[in-house]
């Protein structure tokens, strides 16, 4: 089986002595492209030497977390941290010359989990607006984030790609079933984390999406399948044994089906 991670943090400093093993796991278990997640210009700094290191395995998907962008991100999470709010003009500006080295732009979005929506609404719409325009100015996927802002995600995507101009991924989607079907409609894909084996709502969630639009995603090292332990691209495996359950087919046939969904929406890049 061709299996896909579209969504880790393989920078995170729980890697750090245990990158090797990691990889070796993750080819071993079938794994063909994991895309590396950036979060601020610190942490997309670190996702382009990764990819460069490691070109066959390794995709760089470089990002500006919503709240990273506002600049209340706290120290401390496990990954480079920035000091500020973002400059996102100079981050475009540093994608655009990484261009061919990038593999689509994420994670990006709003998020009103760790950010208060009536005070930073306007400031988060603003940003997830020009960061969307510019994703479609060099023709990248976009991976979003919308933790708890589901709904104004969606409309603010539906706004600015009228014409299906570049693939929307949507990550660890956590909206209610009405949504979804929204997100099916705009023809957005969705990638199902492993943690899918002890989570109703994303069990619902590949029942509401055509295998067509799913994909296999970890958050590596968080949102682990296990009860102990932290995760790993490896696991991408229980993604797929829980959706092969959901939709009756095998595990091959699963497989199969994102692998092509992953090569429609990247291509050879
Ligand atoms: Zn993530």
């Amino acid at each position: 089986m061709n299996l896909i991670d579209v969504h880790c943090h393989l920078t995170h400093e729980y890697f750090k002595d245990k990158l090797d093993a990691v990889l070796k796991r993750a080819e071993k278990a079938g794994l063909k492209a994991l895309i590396v997640s950036g979060v601020n210009p610190e942490v997309n700094r670190e996702v382009l030497a990764l990819a460069k290191k490691h070109p066959k395995l390794i995709k760089a998907s470089l990002g500006i977390y919503p709240i990273d962008a506002l600049g209340i991100q706290p120290e401390g999470a496990g990954m480079a941290h920035h000091k500020g709010p973002i400059n996102l003009e100079e981050e475009f500006k540093f994608i655009e010359k990484n261009e061919d080295a990038v593999h689509c732009i994420g994670e990006v979005g709003m998020d009103f989990h760790w950010a208060e929506k009536e005070k930073t609404y306007a400031q988060q719409a603003e940003n997830f607006r020009k960061i969307i325009r510019f994703a479609i100015k060099i023709r990248k996927p976009l991976v979003i984030h919308s933790r708890k802002a589901e709904e104004e995600c969606l409309q603010i995507l539906e706004e600015e790609i009228k014409n299906k101009e570049i693939p929307v991924i949507q990550h660890c989607f956590s909206g209610r079933k009405s949504l979804m079907s929204k997100g099916v409609e705009l023809g957005h894909y969705f990638s199902i984390p492993p943690c899918i084996v002890k989570s109703s709502n994303f069990q619902t969630l590949v029942k509401k999406v055509p295998l067509t639009q799913l994909l296999t995603e970890t958050d590596s090292p968080w949102l682990s399948p296990y009860k102990e332990g932290m995760n790993e691209p490896a696991f991408v495996v229980e993604s797929i044994k829980q959706i092969a359950l959901v939709k009756e087919l095998s595990q091959e046939e699963v497989a199969e089906q994102i692998w092509k969904n992953y090569q429609r929406i990247f291509g050879k890049n």
